[in-house]
């Protein structure tokens, strides 16, 4: 007889009911998969294609400094604490945070400028500032990101000062065992760094077949919620799927591009946002993060719609202009 090792994920999908709660992040498979996934976003016609292949050279350069970085990670005492009041694991908002992160920064800066396309002027500019910031402003940013205060976030910045999060919070996460991660009371929130999820897979394959998965936006860690459920708000009311398909298509052709989409817009009529999900089955590279950046224009159809998103794209927050904030939900027409 063969002898047969079974991994983990294989033992779990021996018993049916067992569907696996967590997929961790693997510390070098986040990153250039991201990277290689918004090149072939942008080689498809997309209408921003600069932007994501710069967006590229800035997943490069996280995966590059990662292979070189290690966080200084929570204490047992933090972990078990957390553990007993269910709580993240490593808070992302009221947490202390590695000041490694911003080395990290200049290094993912040092890199783009060596590998990446060349530089516009005003990135140039960018670069510049950001190098120029002290550590109160680095960190003011870091807590108005985190909080999601948009009025304090700078946009233009703020994709680079994310990344540099997110090579500290990806290296943390991939050395816990999911088996230590707590149950939150809030299940819309990632249960390592309780942050907001950026979009969700319809996985494929093993232990995660046909499971729906969060993912998160700073720790790239993935968390089960069932399909159907809005992970806004946690109705199971009102959930309904959109697509980005071509404007004049009769109602037959949007039936079949709604069936054939490997992306859709999960909106919920409860809380009037969406987050966009992938289905593998039809789009094996799908890559939450990077799919959901280069997709602007379900976000357009959706925003028509009367949608909101229900967290900003880590490396998209929008530009704002005065009272922008105010006139949210006033509609008038
Ligand atoms: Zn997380
Ligand atoms: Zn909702």
């Amino acid at each position: 007889m063969t002898q047969r090792i079974l991994e983990a994920a294989d033992i779990e999908s021996l018993d049916p009911s067992a569907i696996p709660r967590i997929r961790m992040p693997e510390r070098l498979a986040v990153f250039a998969p991201r990277a290689a996934r918004l090149r072939q976003l942008a080689s498809r016609g997309n209408p921003i294609a600069g932007y994501l292949r710069l967006m590229a050279a800035l997943a490069d350069a996280q995966q590059a400094v990662l292979a070189h970085f290690k966080a200084q990670p929570p204490s047992p005492e933090l972990i078990a604490s957390a553990q007993q009041y269910s709580m993240p694991l490593i808070p992302a908002l009221s947490g202390a945070r590695d000041p490694a992160w911003r080395d990290v920064l200049l290094q993912l800066l040092d890199r783009i400028e060596a590998a990446g396309p060349p530089l516009t002027p005003p990135l140039v500019a960018l670069f510049a500032r950001l190098r120029s910031l002290d550590v109160a402003a680095l960190e003011a940013q870091a807590d108005a990101i985190f909080a999601q205060r948009f009025a304090d976030v700078d946009p233009a910045s703020a994709p680079f000062i994310m990344a540099a999060l997110q090579v500290v919070w990806t290296d943390l996460a991939a050395d816990i065992d999911k088996r230590a991660v707590p149950y939150l009371d809030t299940p819309g929130l990632c249960p390592v760094c309780g942050s907001h999820p950026v979009a969700s897979t319809l996985r494929i394959g093993g232990a995660y077949d046909n499971y729906r998965y969060l993912q998160c936006g700073l720790c790239a860690t993935e968390w089960h919620m069932v399909r159907s459920k809005c992970s806004n708000c946690d109705s199971t009311k009102g959930i309904a799927y959109q697509v980005a398909g071509s404007p004049d298509a009769d109602a037959a052709a949007r039936e079949a591009e709604s069936k054939n989409a490997a992306l859709k817009a999960e909106s919920c009529d409860e809380c009037h946002t969406y987050r966009k999900i992938g289905i593998q089955a039809k789009d094996y590279e799908f890559d939450p993060f990077a799919d959901d950046l280069a997709s602007l224009t379900l976000d357009l159809l959706m925003g028509a719609e009367g949608y909101r998103r229900a967290s900003p794209h880590p490396w998209l927050w929008p530009e704002q202009t005065a009272g922008a904030a105010e006139t949210e939900g006033d509609e008038s027409a």
